[in-house]
């Protein structure tokens, strides 16, 4: 995709680097059984672990916690209104009564278009329902297809991935062979390996693959074919365990 110099322009705007202002920490449970009880009940800890207020993000939480960077959605709608006024979303998948598609686990796809490039992107609000978590979905899924425009990218790629701890990948000889499995297949595989060997969900994907594919202009995880798929794969796997780039 060749690019005029006013789409290079606006595009660029939303690379610039966010103020420390823009920036809030969200908590984030390293404690398995911390986590678990907390999803049922909010601020529930467990027997090793006491909850008290964090100075960092103003929670009152488990000790079992680190931070995760990222900018609020008033500052992402602010930074794409700067970029190209016209800028644009609009939802993967319609119902019959023209509303927006959420999947089972109540996340939605959409496409973001700045300057006349579009991106997909994915948000979800882990699981919550309700008309605030519907809000948060939206801003979830702008903010990462922003990534995959290169918006906000420094935050992720500095910050210490959950699990990183986790244990080490198989070794490359125990990698199937993936010649005759279809792109989406790769796709999966791809999700469950990033997930347990960096601790990365799909937007940390989506912007990693964005980075390495070459960044705007190129493939995107999502619609990428499987050969790609497989270089990426095969990069995935010599990464160093940091998630950073080789
Ligand atoms: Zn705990
Ligand atoms: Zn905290």
């Amino acid at each position: 995709m060749t690019l005029t110099d006013e789409q290079k322009a606006a595009l660029k705007k939303l690379r610039r680097k966010f103020p420390n202002s823009a920036v809030r920490q969200r908590p984030i449970i390293t404690c398995p059984a911390c986590e678990l009880l907390d999803r049922d009940q909010p601020g529930a800890v467990c027997a090793e672990h006491e909850a008290s207020h964090c100075e960092s993000c103003g929670e009152v939480f488990t000790v079992a916690h680190e931070h995760l960077d990222y900018v609020g959605h008033a500052h992402i709608r602010e930074r794409l209104i700067e970029a190209d006024p016209g800028w644009d979303w609009e939802p993967l998948g319609r119902d019959d009564n023209g509303n927006p598609v959420f999947d089972s686990y109540g996340g939605l796809w959409i496409r973001l278009t700045v300057a006349g490039v579009s991106r997909l992107g994915y948000g979800d609000a882990e699981g919550r329902r309700g008309t605030a978590a519907t809000k948060e979905v939206i801003g979830d899924a702008l903010r990462n297809a922003g990534q995959s425009f290169g918006m906000a990218l420094d935050l992720w790629k500095t910050q210490s991935p959950r699990r990183r701890r986790a244990a080490r990948p198989p070794a490359r000889a125990a990698v199937k062979p993936v010649d005759k499995r279809d792109a989406d297949a790769i796709r999966g595989t791809i999700r469950n390996y990033a997930s347990r060997r960096f601790g990365w969900a799909l937007p940390q994907i989506d912007a990693n693959f964005t980075c390495w594919a070459g960044g705007l202009g190129g493939e995107t995880f999502a619609t990428a074919p499987a050969d790609l798929l497989d270089r990426y794969r095969e990069h995935l796997d010599s990464t160093p365990d940091d998630g950073a780039d080789a």
